[in-house]
């Protein structure tokens, strides 16, 4: 029996990997899970998985699940209890699947103990790529991306030489916003920009599609998942999202993964690797979809996709920077504080404003986090 433990149950990544884990539950057990505050369905799942430990990192949430919990199932709360249960406590797999920069700290614990990482939480990689991927190798961690594009290329590098590969083919879908006019974003709302055309995902996450920058903060990741340069990884629009991304080799040729658009299947690939195992998940017909489209992305209209392959090129915190400034400005879109549009504003403001540095220490990182949060803050 595997012994899994999930950090953002309660989210999209979260569940779909519970249902994921339903279907192999002969090999595969959930014994932990982590939520931000959300109680309610943290105790459903207790009840259904019956998992040693759960972490709430809202302490007062904490305070609606104390007395309903089995006293076999230990209770730990706030960032401290996430660590705890990530560097202490029992299990093989680590999913990440919480949002943001939360997700570096008990990722890294959990890297340092040798752990398999499925990981959706992109936002490690990229605010400290080199760090987790240098831990990684030193302890013996292996990330095993759950994030669709990545599963994709992971995939297609099964049996290939990492040297004989000339780009990466990132496949975005382009979002709700991919053939409008840039004057559009001025006025863009937030229930338009929730409104993605292929996936169902967190708030975050599906505002970063409208504006591109998931793709970016993808070219970053796979930069570090796969150590190839920013000019060896390109990105492509396919509204269809059925191409999940591509490798191009040297000799020219192309190879790409496909699947229906759900999240299931690169999240049991990433439990079971290096085994397939069957489900009754959903199956592509092609001749259903048709036809498979592609398009160049607009850089000047997205802007933020533009900013992130800037970002990554200059290297450093850089990234970190982006990250930061973006995730305090989605979450002020979020709250109608700011317009769509001045998202990208926004984080090219920081990228000039906020030192960079060349350095990847953990704490250098967290207080690059920190100042660029505050700066952005500061701004709106
Ligand atoms: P979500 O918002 O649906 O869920 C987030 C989960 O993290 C929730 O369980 C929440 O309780 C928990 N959480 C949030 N903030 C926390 C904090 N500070 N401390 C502890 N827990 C916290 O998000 P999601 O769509 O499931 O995405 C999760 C991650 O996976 C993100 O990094 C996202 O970019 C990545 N990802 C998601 C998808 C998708 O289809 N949803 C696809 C690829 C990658
Ligand atoms: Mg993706």
């Amino acid at each position: 029996m595997k012994k899994v433990f999930i950090l953002g149950s309660t989210g999209s990544i979260g569940v779909n990997c519970l249902s994921v884990i339903e279907n192999l539950s002969e090999d595969f057990e959930v014994v932990g899970l982590t939520v931000n505050s959300n109680t309610e369905l943290l105790h459903e799942q207790v009840k259904k998985y019956n998992p040693k430990f759960v972490v709430v990192k809202d302490e007062s949430a904490s305070q609606n699940i104390k007395d309903k919990l089995p006293t076999e199932c230990e209770l730990l709360t706030s960032e401290k209890g996430l660590l705890k249960a990530s560097s202490e406590l029992d299990y093989d797999i680590f999913v990440g699947a919480m949002v943001g920069f939360a997700g570096l700290a008990p990722t890294i614990e959990a890297v340092k103990r040798g752990k398999r990482i499925a990981l959706a939480n992109k936002e490690t990689l990229v605010v400290a790529g080199e760090l987790v991927t240098n831990l990684c190798r030193e302890n013996g961690s292996e990330i095993l991306p759950v994030d669709s594009e990545h599963s994709a290329i992971y995939q297609c590098l099964i049996g290939e030489n990492l040297n004989e590969v000339e780009k990466l083919v990132l496949t975005a879908s382009g979002g709700p916003f991919w053939d409008k006019d840039k004057s559009f974003f001025e006025n863009a709302t937030v229930e338009e920009a929730l409104d993605h055309p292929n996936w169902k995902m967190g708030s975050k996450i599906t505002i970063d599609s409208a504006t591109m920058i998931n793709k970016g903060l993808e070219v970053i990741e796979a930069h570090w998942l796969f150590g190839l340069t920013v000019k060896k990884i390109d990105v492509v629009i396919h509204p269809q999202s059925i191409i999940h991304s591509m490798v191009q080799f040297v000799d020219g040729s192309i190879k790409a993964q496909l699947g229906l658009p759900d999240m299931k299947l690169p999240i049991q690939y990433a439990l079971t690797f290096p085994k397939r195992v069957e489900n009754n998940f959903g199956r592509t017909n092609l001749p259903s979809i048709g036809s498979l489209t592609f398009f160049e992305p607009d850089l000047n209209k997205f802007e933020c996709l533009k900013l992130a392959f800037d970002a990554l090129t200059e290297g450093g915190a850089a990234p970190c920077i982006l990250n930061a400034a973006n995730e305090v400005a989605v979450s002020k879109f979020l709250q109608k504080e700011i317009r769509f549009s001045h998202i990208p504003l926004l984080i090219k403001k920081a990228l000039n404003s906020v030192e960079n540095i060349f350095s990847q220490d953990l704490a250098t990182i967290f207080e690059c986090d920190r100042k660029t949060r505050e700066y952005v803050q500061g701004l709106i």
